[in-house]
């Protein structure tokens, strides 16, 4: 694989990046390369989704993922290939997935050494969360090979060349919930022929306070967070309504369970204790499993990845709060998945930093994902990928 040329993809994505389910131009780029490389190609899987199939006889089928939507981000980096479109930007990295794929896949192609099946599968839509369902929803398991194991990796603020693998619950269900809540307006002057959805709101937002303090033992984890709070348009106006957003964050199904339910209760019974005239009405409007590395398939990944990444170059960053959809395609397909974090930040800057503790807090002072100056340099984050992807292929792969 000519290096030049998959950094002239990756600069051009990067130059071109499209929002959730507008990934028209980058899943054609993506496809025609497969197709060049001598892949079978399932187009417009979801929406803007493409999927490659790669044959080489019998063997176990593997399924390397990489998501393809940019963010609504004005960016900036500064950087000669920034972002040409006006408040869009690959702020989350997802370009580099798109090549490290891309790059794996031209390998895999002219590699005679294995075999199997690979299948190569461009998602949309994974920061709307829908984009993996979206794909799932379109037979994806069904017009493709079953995976045996399902494996993908995100860019993150690590030194590059370093990977981050966390066996076992790695990054949190995401869960978001719009709760409205119903009062009966009036003048602001006569409070007393009203049931103010403001109070009801604000005594709601300090009771959702304590699902976690008071219900979550020390032992577990859980976030919930109130996004927004939104009633009324003027001073002296008592509103009909009050509308919450929440965000909930949780590793374990029983703990998401019981704080989707604490929130329903403490919601129900805040409107009942103001003498609301109509129920709440609690909508989940976004939802994310739990990103859960089967525990013997990162075993059987991580001296894949050693191999390619270094002695103590593979570190455990342990659960992290994130969420990503990439669950939802091994589920629906029944397959273990191995996902990991590969480093995209300049070494430099972690300069005496080897432990756990210590990369965690470089990278918690530099850009993150998400942020306008967010980017990952290109070398060696482009050939670290494209190798950690292929070593990983290759772990499974006979
Ligand atoms: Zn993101
Ligand atoms: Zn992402």
């Amino acid at each position: 694989m000519d290096p030049a040329r998959l950094r002239a993809v990756y600069e051009d994505l990067h130059r071109h990046p499209e929002l959730s389910f507008q990934e028209h131009r980058t899943a054609g780029i993506a496809a025609a390369w497969l197709r060049e490389c001598g892949y079978e190609v399932v187009e417009g899987l979801g929406g803007t989704g493409a999927a490659g199939v790669l044959r080489r006889g019998d063997g176990p089928v593997v399924w390397l993922r990489a998501d393809m939507d940019a963010l609504p981000v004005a960016e900036e980096t500064g950087l000669p290939y920034a972002s040409g479109v006006d408040g869009v930007s690959h702020a989350c990295g997802h370009d580099m997935h798109v090549t490290w794929l891309m790059g794996a896949a031209a390998e895999l192609a002219s590699a005679r050494d294995w075999r199997g099946t690979v299948v190569a599968v461009f998602q949309p839509a994974e920061e709307l969360a829908k984009g993996a369902q979206a794909m799932v929803d379109d037979g994806l398991a069904d017009r493709v090979p079953r995976p045996d194991i399902v494996l993908g990796q995100h860019v993150a603020p690590l030194p590059a060349g370093s990977i981050g693998l966390t066996p076992g619950p790695m990054w949190a269900a995401s869960d978001s919930l719009r709760v409205t809540v119903h009062g009966r307006g009036g003048h602001g002057s006569r409070p007393e022929t009203t049931v103010d959805p403001v109070v009801i709101a604000a005594a709601t937002v300090l009771r959702l306070q304590t699902i976690v303090s008071r219900e979550v033992s020390t032992a577990e984890t859980a976030v919930v967070s109130v996004g927004s709070v939104q009633a009324g348009t003027k001073h002296n106006i008592i509103p009909d309504t009050a509308t919450l957003l929440l965000n909930v964050r949780t590793y374990d199904a029983k703990v998401r369970d019981r704080v989707l339910a604490a929130i329903r209760r403490i919601v129900a019974a805040e409107a009942a204790a103001a003498g609301a005239p109509r129920d709440p009405v609690v909508v989940l409007e976004e939802s994310t499993p739990t990103l859960t590395n089967d525990v013997a398939a990162a075993e059987r990944t991580r001296p894949a990845l050693e191999s390619v990444a270094g002695p103590g170059r593979v570190f455990d960053p342990g659960p992290l709060p994130s969420s990503e959809d990439v669950q939802v395609l091994a589920t629906a397909a029944g397959a273990p998945i191995t996902y990991w974090l590969q480093g995209g930040a300049d070494p430099a800057l972690f300069a005496g930093a080897t432990t756990r503790e210590q990369l965690m807090e470089v990278a918690g002072r530099i850009p993150s994902n998400h942020s306008p100056q967010y980017h990952p340099v290109p070398h060696p984050t482009i050939e670290a990928g494209v190798a950690s992807l292929l070593a990983a292929a290759r772990a499974w792969l006979s």
